[in-house]
């Protein structure tokens, strides 16, 4: 039996508690949640720490896969720059460099109180490391292709993943992209996830020239993946953001979590609600900053269901949710710690479908205890100097 107690205890469900106090065993299960400390407790058996105690954090987006990238490609080169580079650069490595990598980048996020994560997969490479993890893994099969001639391929080649996976309920086949699947693909990813309630992710609005892409045909990435010449100049221009022209062939999915949103706008946000109630906005600041040198506009998302993802070290130094909300708040210190923390733990939990287990420190669930420590407590804010230790 553990008692951890802190300055305020953020369980995810309900108001924060000031000196609260969690009881768990051995293994991490929540026993019980004390307001205030009850008279038969010995303050000795208590374990009291200065800062905020909270579950453990859901990363919604990683490419563990790219573990070997840490620092071999170069930032502020705009998303066409960065795929570009991530492309020359991807067949330098050996079997043993990727693999020690993805594990020394599991550790990392072990380390950092991340405790599940919404994972992007091309291929096999992560599957045996995620299934002896201690880490709660959903794999997302990740399939693209711009050449709708290409289409049954790419999908059948995507399904023999989804089928070799070795958890059938914690993975889902998902479109790389707005602007890197074909409609035909889409039909194909779409039809498969409807049948399973399949959760879906897709990278969205990270880079400017992506609503040009669909709006008008034209623009940096339309030019650099070549699309007219992939479409035989049948590419019709929808004159909307990417958001509405590319998620519209996605209806009745049971939940879709959109990743970036760099340059998605009001008009998107409202549009997006209407279509659907299940979306979740994933945010990777430090990869937008990595990339783009550019964050999205938080402020009109505060309303909205919002997740972290760490995105993969090819594009991050390091795999810490804490690291990504210090980002956030230093850019946008108005928005409460509060609402970050829900960010980083229920509603990736909900998300992810596993939020009887994770994400809310609620008797019954075993959700992993961790400690943030330097905060500035006045103010309620975190501060550069910010980390977190894991507790259990
Ligand atoms: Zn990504």
């Amino acid at each position: 039996m553990h008692y951890f107690s802190a300055d305020y205890i953020f369980t995810g469900n309900g108001p924060l508690l000031k000196a609260g106090i969690v009881a768990t065993n051995n293994d991490g299960l929540v026993l019980e949640v004390f307001k205030s400390k009850p008279k038969n407790l010995k303050r000795e058996e208590i374990r009291h720490y200065r800062g905020i105690i909270c579950p453990g954090f859901i990363n919604t987006h990683c490419h563990l896969e790219l573990s070997y990238l840490k620092g071999k490609i170069k930032a502020n080169t705009q998303l066409h720059g960065f795929i570009n580079d991530l492309m020359s650069v991807r067949e330098n490595f050996t079997q043993i460099e990727r693999e020690s990598a993805m594990i020394q980048a599991e550790n990392e996020m072990i380390k950092n109180g991340i405790v599940a994560v919404g994972d992007i997969s091309n291929g096999s490479s992560t599957f045996s490391i995620k299934e002896k993890s201690s880490l709660y893994y959903h794999t997302f099969i990740e399939v693209f292709g711009s050449d709708p001639n290409l289409a049954k391929d790419a999908f059948s080649h995507s399904e023999n993943l989804f089928n070799t996976y070795f958890n059938s309920s914690a993975v889902s086949i998902t479109p790389h992209a707005t602007y890197s699947v074909s409609a035909e693909l889409s039909r194909l990813i779409h039809q498969h996830n409807v049948k399973r309630n399949s959760i879906l992710s897709i990278h969205n609005q990270e880079t400017q020239s992506e609503n040009e892409f669909h709006k008008n045909g034209s623009g940096k990435l339309f030019e650099f993946l070549k699309i007219a010449e992939k479409t035989k100049g049948k590419f019709i221009p929808s004159g909307l953001n990417a958001l509405p022209s590319f998620l519209q062939k996605y209806s009745n999915e049971s939940k879709i979590t959109l990743i970036h949103n760099t340059f998605t706008d009001y008009q998107d946000i409202q549009w997006a609600k209407n279509f659907s109630s299940s979306i979740y906005w994933t945010f990777c600041p430090n990869a937008n900053m990595y990339i783009e040198n550019t964050l999205p506009d938080f402020t009109l998302f505060l309303n909205e269901k919002c997740c972290i993802g760490t995105d993969s070290l090819a594009s991050n130094n390091g795999l810490s949710v804490l690291e990504e909300l210090k980002t956030i708040s230093k850019h946008f210190p108005d928005i409460p710690l509060e609402t970050l923390l829900k960010w980083a733990t229920v509603n990736g939990a909900e998300l992810l479908s596993i939020h009887q287990k994770f994400g809310t420190i609620e008797v019954g669930k075993k959700p992993g205890i961790n400690l943030i420590e330097n905060l500035d407590l006045e103010n309620f804010k975190l501060t550069p100097h910010s980390k977190v230790v894991v507790l259990l």
